[in-house]
């Protein structure tokens, strides 16, 4: 398969382009050759969703937004499998974890179908103040233009689309540049938006690396926002160079999950197997602190290495794998040597810390101090810490001493301590009893701290994707 970008529809892949290969990060077997985005077509990109955004996408109704958007999340749900066995191929990712991407997916779609026709203003009191007699002032909510919506490998649909369903649920054009490391899944997006009735140009896709369209589409004049899902160094570069746009960053962490004496043992370490190994580590909210109180700590620990040595290793296609590889061979040999450099440093293997080519073994870790690597900084990868603590005072202490706050999982029966804790908690999102990793397409999600700025979540989104543009009014009024 030979894939470039799409333009106002028409798909650039001429053979004299510059190619790149994507791999399948298991077996290494070719999934596609790409034929890259040259700036030429950077420019042609912006341009065309500039003008597009003029004459087409101002203009279009809701209910036909709305439309759009609801055949595109039919098609999707028809041709389900097929995204994810491009989703297992290209990222590595289990194909049932693949599946259920691809079923948020649809979700994510629908919420933006059905939020297109609810986007409201506001009536303004204008009498609150003196002289504003006879006045009238509403608000509304208009689309901000041209939306750059620069995506990661790890979740290639569904990150992607919860930036382009909302962009397009408020009126915005969109100019996309997916992960160079998974650019097919973002390629039968934009083809399955234009079987959906999207017209062309109202997303254009280009296919290339950061450096040579990422960097250029953040600081071109045209456009005027950027909506950036990756890591924290590349999140940094953006916000110093986006200049005067609007800027959504949703960037890594190391997220805590906190275990108190009180917390149902067995269900914590089953959902933690999960919420820690799940797509090898590589989800932006995977567990990667496990805090368990003293007086449990010897019963969680024997639990959870049990239940993780249990789990499947293997390739990603195959139905019972668990942990499949990682997104290459780099990725792995960079985190067996953070893994290294901790037990240099007096810290135990509990089990894992193997690696063969792309894949690493599920590693848990123990007897860790906070200036660690797989502490200190996000691991993004299968290796999880599990650490005592004595009091609430000291894990909130522990939790909080990070760049990051992203999400955060408290295991508790006392409903005071956990709301008290999640108050403490420096993160965008605390959930009680569930998982640090769990995120539901609906609520607010975004982190504080270096974890970036803004809010998804479809109604977050579209509020970031649109801005209020006042109208007021002089009535002239017959005194009676
Ligand atoms: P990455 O930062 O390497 O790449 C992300 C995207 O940015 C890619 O499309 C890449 O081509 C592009 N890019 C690279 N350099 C650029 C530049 N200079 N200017 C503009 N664009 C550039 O991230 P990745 O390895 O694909 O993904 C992993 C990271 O994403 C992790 O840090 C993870 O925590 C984070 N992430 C965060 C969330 C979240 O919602 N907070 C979700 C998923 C992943």
């Amino acid at each position: 398969m030979q894939i470039g970008s799409i333009i106002e529809g028409k798909e650039r892949n001429e053979e004299n382009r510059e190619s790149m290969l994507v791999v399948n990060p298991y077996n290494q077997e070719t999934v596609a050759e790409l034929k890259l985005a040259t700036k030429q077509d950077l420019d042609d990109a912006v341009n065309s969703c500039f003008s597009i955004f003029h004459s087409t996408m101002k203009v279009m109704p809701a209910h036909e937004r709305a439309d759009i958007l609801k055949t595109a999340a039919d098609l999707l749900e028809e041709q389900k499998e097929d995204f994810a066995l491009t989703i297992c191929k290209e990222a590595g990712k289990p194909i049932t974890g693949s599946r259920g991407e691809v079923e948020r997916s649809v979700q994510v779609i629908r919420f933006a179908a059905e939020l297109a026709k609810n986007i409201t203003g506001e009536v303004i009191p204008m009498d609150a103040a003196i002289g504003g007699e006879n006045k009238l002032g509403f608000v509304k909510r208009i689309p901000l233009g041209v939306v750059g919506a620069i995506t990661p490998f790890n979740f290639p649909l569904n990150l992607s689309l919860h930036k382009i369903a909302p962009a397009l649920a408020a009126g915005n054009t969109v100019v996309f540049k997916p992960a160079e490391k998974t650019p097919v899944t973002a390629y039968k997006l934009v083809k399955l938006f234009q079987e959906a009735g999207l017209p062309d140009g109202v997303i254009n896709l280009l296919i290339g690396t950061g450096i040579d369209v990422g960097e250029p589409l953040v600081t071109h004049e045209k456009v005027h926002k950027i909506s950036f899902t990756g890591s924290l160094a590349v999140g940094r570069k953006i916000r110093e160079t986006a200049g005067f746009k609007k800027v959504t960053l949703e960037l890594g962490s190391n997220s805590p999950n906190i275990l108190f004496n009180d917390a149902n043992i067995e269900y914590a370490a089953k959902e933690l197997v999960k919420g820690a190994f799940a797509f090898s580590g590589q989800v932006c909210i995977s567990a990667q602190r496990i805090y368990v109180q003293k007086d449990i700590y010897d019963t969680f620990l024997e639990d959870y290495i049990k239940q993780t040595k249990s789990l499947k290793i293997g390739d990603p296609a195959d139905e019972q794998t668990n942990i499949g590889p990682m997104i290459n061979e780099e990725a792995a040999k960079r985190a067996k040597q953070w893994i290294d450099d901790a037990v240099e440093h007096g810290a135990k293997v509990e089990t894992g810390g193997e690696r063969n080519g792309t894949v690493l073994s599920p590693t848990i870790m123990s007897n860790v101090d906070e200036n660690m690597k797989i502490i200190a900084e996000e691991v993004f990868a299968p290796i999880v810490s599990v650490i005592p603590f004595e009091t609430e005072e000291e894990v909130v202490g522990y939790s909080n001493d990070s760049i990051y706050g992203l999400q955060a999982g408290v295991f508790t029966k006392d409903i005071n301590r956990a709301l008290r804790v999640a108050e403490k908690l420096e993160m965008g999102g605390v959930w009680i009893n569930e998982i640090s990793t769990y995120r539901q397409d609906n609520h607010p999600y975004g982190g504080v701290k270096q974890s970036g700025i803004g809010k998804e979540g479809v109604k977050y989104a579209i509020e970031d994707m649109t801005e209020m543009k006042f109208i007021g009014i002089k009535l002239e009024r017959e005194i009676m």
